[in-house]
């Protein structure tokens, strides 16, 4: 499976990694057993007895074999402390409530917990075949709450299942697919390693076990692991959930390590570098690694004409200076004295803006749930070169709202070329052109630039309707075999 997986890697998208969280008696457990019996590698394997903490799903998704990793212990507990290191192990919460009972106080301490934890999230109304269901009143009671579902005003999804009679479960795991494709969950197979421990347990015959989501990085054997500065033993095993020997695991994974060499709890988070060193590389890269490429992806607002911006400062007369040289084209969504907080950068999420910072640092909390949610932030101490990038990503914002549509080509192919992958394509409509900005369908953020197109072995300019060619872009392009990709054309 490993190889097969390392193989499948550049093409398919990893699987995003669910948790579900809820009141006593509204259906977890249920629920989980239902989704697992829709697993068809379960069925054909006679189902498992066994659990390493997470089950991982095939399901086939739009035409296309997808897998979801869900973490097998509902509850809290686990969340809290995750929650306190900072990762979380998961990408999307299942938000239980049962239909015949409505909010309850761990529903409320649930909610409190992902809106505070920033998780994206999908309500999961159960027990809809349960006599005194009544989906209407329960709606009711979430909008209380302060959670607008789509549809009544705002846009957190939700379906109403029965897992006694198996109602909307494959749907439901279409719509954690869909939610997770339209967050496009950042998730790298190249970044140093880091995994969050789900569980962990002394096996009497294999000493102490841990199963551990891939959060970024890939792990495999011999890799050294280290908990803070501490090491903590090497990867002698892994195992998947069903229990079988990997080679590798992905980011989205859950697999069992041996070779750790003490129980560790959960929500501990492991590197296979000490944290002193990847805090340092941190600090020496962050502003090549934060800079225009990073801006570049968090401008894909909609249809904003102004950039959205959180402003902190450590005075007022700094925040004066900063306000009265910042271009017209910037609009400033908050403003504070003090570090960046957890807040700040919960905001910025909401409204897809940028927190910037002047002469203030960033809590260390906010700079995890930044780095994990793909939150642009910085910090300057010079106030012509914090001008200087508000600037550029303003006047990037405009270019932005001047690109049209200019050709869209299916995916039919890929090909490893000399300086890098090659995608093949078909052109259905318009024109692919070198120097176009590449999107994915229904997908605002621009993912690179065309930088030579190939037809017949021949370099071309331009490729048009019906034709097929290959392209080359100056970034790795997540994609699958049937993928529609838009061509913007960067003229005005
Ligand atoms: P948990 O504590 O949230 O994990 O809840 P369980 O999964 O253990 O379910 C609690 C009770 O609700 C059990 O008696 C289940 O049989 C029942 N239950 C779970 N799902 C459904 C459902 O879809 N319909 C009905 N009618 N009952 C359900």
């Amino acid at each position: 499976m490993g190889k097969n997986k390392q193989e499948q890697n550049t093409r398919t998208v990893h699987p995003p990694v669910v948790s579900v969280l809820g009141h006593v008696d509204h259906g977890k457990t249920t629920l989980l057993d239902a989704i697992r019996k829709t697993n068809k590698a379960d069925r054909e394997a006679g189902g498992i007895t066994q659990s390493i903490g997470a089950s991982s799903i095939k399901i086939t998704h739009e035409g296309v074999e997808r897998e979801i990793t869900f973490i097998d212990t509902p509850g809290h507990e686990a969340f809290s402390k995750m929650r306190s290191y900072g990762v979380n192990a998961s990408d999307i919460t299942l938000l239980v409530i049962a239909s015949d009972d409505g909010i309850k106080p761990q529903t409320k301490e649930s909610i409190d917990l992902i809106l505070k934890s920033g998780l994206d999230f999908i309500v999961v109304f159960t027990k809809s075949d349960a006599p005194g269901a009544n989906l209407e009143k329960v709606k009711g009671e979430v909008t209380k709450e302060g959670i607008l579902l789509e549809g009544l005003g705002g846009n957190v999804p939700f379906i109403s299942v029965s897992a006694k009679t198996n109602t909307n479960i494959k749907e439901l795991l279409d719509l954690i697919l869909i939610v997770y494709d339209i967050k496009e969950i950042k998730k790298e197979e190249n970044a140093p390693f880091l995994g969050v421990v789900i569980e962990s347990q002394l096996d009497k015959r294999r000493g102490p076990v841990s199963s551990v989501i891939v959060k970024k990085g890939t792990l495999k054997r011999a890799t050294k692991l280290f908990l803070k500065d501490k090491e903590v033993g090497s990867v002698r095993a892994l195992f998947d959930t069903n229990l079988k020997t990997v080679a590798e695991a992905f980011p989205g994974d859950a697999v069992e390590i041996l070779g750790i060499n003490e129980v560790l709890p959960a929500g501990n988070v492991l590197y296979d570098l000490p944290e002193k060193i990847i805090q340092e590389e941190k600090k020496s890269t962050a502003l090549v690694d934060l800079s225009h490429h990073d801006l570049l992806a968090r401008i894909h607002m909609q249809s904003v004409d102004k950039l959205p911006l959180i402003l902190k400062t450590r005075t007022s007369g700094e925040y004066e200076a900063v306000i009265g040289s910042l271009p017209n084209d910037v609009e400033i969504i908050f403003e504070g004295r003090g570090d960046i907080n957890a807040s700040d950068i919960m905001m910025a999420k909401d409204f897809n803006a940028i927190v910037v910072g002047f002469n203030v640092n960033i809590e260390k909390q906010a700079e995890s749930i930044a780095i994990a949610q793909s939150i642009f932030y910085r910090t300057y101490t010079i106030i012509y070169k914090m001008l200087e990038e508000i600037e550029d990503a303003a006047q990037m914002l405009l270019e932005k709202a001047m690109r049209k549509i200019a050709g869209k080509g299916k995916i039919i192919a890929s090909f490893e070329g000399t300086k890098g992958t090659i995608i093949g394509l078909k052109i259905e409509d318009g024109r692919v052109q070198v120097g176009d900005y590449i999107q994915k369908e229904e997908v605002e953020e621009n993912i690179g630039k065309v930088i030579s197109i190939k037809q017949n072995k021949e370099d071309v300019k331009q490729v048009g309707k019906d034709k097929e060619c290959g392209i080359m872009a100056d970034v790795k392009i997540d994609f699958t075999i049937g993928d529609m990709l838009i061509f913007l054309s960067s003229k005005k």
